[in-house]
């Protein structure tokens, strides 16, 4: 377990199974505790006893079963609230608080903002805490889920409203895919000296077995892939490499197709 300090609360990053994250969001000024996309409950009530933390409430950024499979015993073992997507209603485990889409709540001391993110799953949302977002499955360390029910303009849109936050913001995804992402970032950018280096930082990182996550938004834009159409240059030299007339959507699209092959 690893934590990381912002100013008015503490993440606690638990890995899960394979590859996954689950996060622990500590409010520093009340007891508001909560558990980000819980893929299974154990992990979550043991890192809590060793905190000396009861979660207050579990937030789920999608349906799928490695975010939410924790939700049933965890709100068993401490009474919690579930907040999700209420368009997702039919399909997230014990939810209590339905949601729209893009709104703003607060939880004790925590101002929390959700994002409408559509593209891996229709329901997918992100939220923000200050300078911290949480995006489950929409973008990774140096790459982006998988399409399994949104459009690629869909999912394009969404990962501009993630790349518009605040350059600083350290972006906490479910899933430790960086470094097999950024071998394919390498194949498509080859010529990027950021990406480069950060090549060989995260892969010092990972031979440490520490995680790659978080990142912040300022790199992601400079070294993922799939947010790289944002820059003019990047479409310019893709389009000449690849003898296309692309704009950004059909680089991003273009781009995520390939991932999907490679
Ligand atoms: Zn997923
Ligand atoms: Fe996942």
């Amino acid at each position: 377990m690893w934590t990381y300090q912002h100013k008015n609360f503490k993440v606690h990053q638990i890995p899960a199974l394979n590859d996954n994250y689950i996060y622990l969001i500590e409010d520093c000024h009340a007891d508001t505790v909560l558990v980000v996309d819980p893929a299974l409950a154990s992990l979550v009530i043991e890192a809590c006893a060793q905190l000396h933390l009861k979660p207050t409430h579990i937030i789920n950024t999608h349906h799928h079963w490695d975010h939410t499979d924790g939700n049933k015993e965890l709100v068993q073992t401490y009474n919690c609230e579930v907040i999700a997507n209420q368009d997702d209603a039919a399909r997230i485990p014990c939810l209590s608080h339905p949601i729209p889409a893009d709104s703003s709540f607060v939880l004790g001391n925590l101002r929390i903002q959700s994002i409408n993110v559509p593209g891996h799953t229709l329901g997918h949302i992100a939220y923000v805490i200050d300078d911290a977002l949480f995006c489950g499955d929409t973008l990774f360390g140096g790459g982006c889920g998988r399409l399994f029910e949104g459009t690629h303009a869909q999912m394009w849109e969404s990962l501009q409203k993630l790349a518009a936050l605040p350059d600083a913001t350290r972006f906490y995804c479910a899933h430790e895919y960086t470094l097999p992402n950024l071998r394919f970032a390498r194949d498509m950018d080859a010529d990027n000296p950021v990406l480069k280096q950060r090549i060989k930082d995260d892969t010092q990182t990972r031979m440490k077995q520490q995680p790659t996550i978080p990142s912040s938004i300022g790199l992601e834009k400079k070294t993922n892939p799939f947010l790289r159409p944002l820059d003019a240059a990047f479409i310019q030299a893709y389009n000449q490499t690849n003898q296309t007339q692309f704009n950004a959507l059909e680089t991003f699209t273009d781009l995520r197709q390939r991932k999907n092959k490679w």
